[in-house]
């Protein structure tokens, strides 16, 4: 099993992706430039890759790429960089073009991918109902007047007060991953007088990453109960006789960034084998499956996400063909797409603040930009060697590209945003780069690594920005330090 995005393309750090050096040290465009196997030239690298960006984004006549109807620059000049910049009219797009597709079933919305009050907004309006899996997820939820009858709450270790406020308010399923939760979700029915519906996470030995997926006899993960051992009907049967508990049926999700079905039917012919399983045991056929998300999207040129139409007829004719081979009803089907969703319809923009050609030995140099943020900002590529991808937003260049390295302020080597990637090698000092493809779990992941407040998360349409997110202040941080505010008293 390899690590998500872990596969060769990663391993460029090597001679391949190094340009030549010049006694200067610098790199001119007669330099011949060799790439990560997988990182073709662009033939214009102004352009803007459709897969890649927004649908609304263009680069505009005098080179500056919009988004939204707002330049890029006079957005850094609002609000700043970094900042993260979500295209609203991508995301109801896309959020519509899910549950188009996917037309009789039930479509979540991932909100670990990104979640505040206004997205929980669009989602709803959209037609989409909302997974959550923190007690920070669900305030939020239920602070933006989401109907807890559509919020579906997910967990390896839910805490008494986040099942207890999901109770209250009479969330629309509690997806189970322990037996020691059903045992605490029953003391909580009987002490709030109520019933919970639930359904019971199991993990199907299926692991999906990228472009392969591995199907594997052993589950040795956090998450679910084991169909192998058993323990996933062992759970559906104590859920199934349990007064307080109402077993709607199972949840499986397989892993992230897929791009194909394979491990979908893989996953839902073992799910389906449990409902006939519980057939045979009980007479009774469970209502529900839920295939989870981890739909893939392009973030670099290479990549090649399939749509929602395509996903959702794959998923149908599986859900149909291992159904009719167990002789089940079909049952009510549901999905969770978090980075379909807003991965595309969000960007991170960033200002270049040094240009350091890097001697890396045997006559080869690096070009590293940095920028205003990193890692606090997009862990991914640090946690999962995730690519992307980085294009001049500030103007057009007719400089030659070269392969550079963009990376972030932190006291990390290993600090880096987009590893490869060819930029025009005039890219300067207070030149702003945009990192597209950002809109999932980036802002969501963010930390305050180095002490540094987290960029605001701005909505663009129609030439108007709207701020989702405010950019935290040095001010919010110290709040919180105990010892600065005794001193200062
Ligand atoms: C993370 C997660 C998702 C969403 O994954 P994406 O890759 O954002 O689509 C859906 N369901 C569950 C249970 C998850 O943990």
């Amino acid at each position: 099993m390899r690590v998500q995005g872990g596969d060769a393309r990663s391993d460029s750090g090597t001679v391949a992706a190094m340009t030549h050096m010049h006694v200067a040290g610098s790199i001119h465009a007669d330099v011949t430039t060799p790439a990560p196997v997988w990182l073709t030239r662009p033939e214009d690298v102004n352009a803007l890759t459709p897969k890649l960006w927004s649908a609304t984004s263009r680069r505009e006549a005098d080179g500056v790429v919009s988004v939204g109807g707002v330049r890029l620059t006079d957005l850094a000049d609002q609000v700043g960089t970094p900042a993260y910049v979500i295209d609203e009219d991508d995301f109801r797009a896309r959020a519509r073009d899910w549950r188009e597709a996917f037309d009789g079933w039930t479509v979540y919305y991932a909100g670990k991918s990104f979640l505040c009050a206004t997205v929980a907004r669009w989602a709803d309006e959209e037609g989409l109902s909302l997974d959550v899996c923190s007690l920070g997820e669900l305030t939020v939820a239920l602070r933006a007047g989401f109907e807890p009858a559509r919020i579906g709450m997910h967990g390896n270790n839910k805490s008494d007060a986040e099942l207890r406020l999901g109770l209250e308010r009479g969330v629309g399923r509690i997806i189970v991953d322990s037996s020691d939760e059903i045992t605490r979700l029953e003391r909580l029915c009987e002490e709030l007088d109520t019933t919970a519906k639930v359904m019971v996470r199991v993990t199907t030995g299926v692991e999906a990453h990228t472009h392969e997926y591995i199907a594997t006899a052993h589950e040795d993960q956090k998450f679910g109960f084991s169909i192998n051992g058993g323990q996933a009907l062992v759970g559906m049967f104590r859920c199934h006789h349990s007064p307080r508990l109402e077993l709607l049926g199972v949840h499986s999700h397989i892993g992230s960034q897929i791009f194909d079905t394979n491990g979908f039917e893989v996953a839902a012919r073992r799910t389906l084998k449990l409902f006939a399983q519980f057939r045979e045991a009980t007479g009774l056929e469970l209502a529900e499956l839920d295939l989870g998300g981890g739909f893939g999207i392009a973030y670099t040129k290479e990549d090649d996400p399939a749509s929602a139409a395509e996903l959702a007829g794959g998923l149908r004719e599986i859900v149909a063909h291992e159904c009719a081979a167990f002789g089940l009803a079909t049952p009510k089907v549901s999905i969770e797409p978090g980075r379909a969703i807003v991965g595309p319809a969000g960007l991170a923009l960033y200002r270049v603040g040094t240009v350091k050609p890097v001697d890396v030995g045997g006559g080869l140099s690096r070009r590293y930009l940095s920028v205003d943020g990193g890692m606090s900002d997009n862990i991914r590529p640090a946690l999962y060697a995730a690519e992307y991808s980085a294009t001049l937003a500030s103007r057009a260049s007719g400089a030659e590209p070269v392969v550079s390295r963009v990376v972030g302020l932190h006291c990390e080597g290993g600090d880096i945003l987009v590893r490869d990637e060819f930029l025009p090698c005039d890219v300067r000092i207070g030149d702003l780069l945009a990192v597209p493809a950002s809109g999932a779990y980036s802002r969501s992941m963010a930390s305050n690594y180095n002490h540094t407040p987290r960029p605001p998360v701005v909505a663009v349409r129609d030439g108007q920005v709207r701020t989702l997110l405010r950019r935290e202040t040095l001010d919010d941080l110290l709040a919180l330090d105990a010892g600065i505010t005794e001193f200062e008293e």
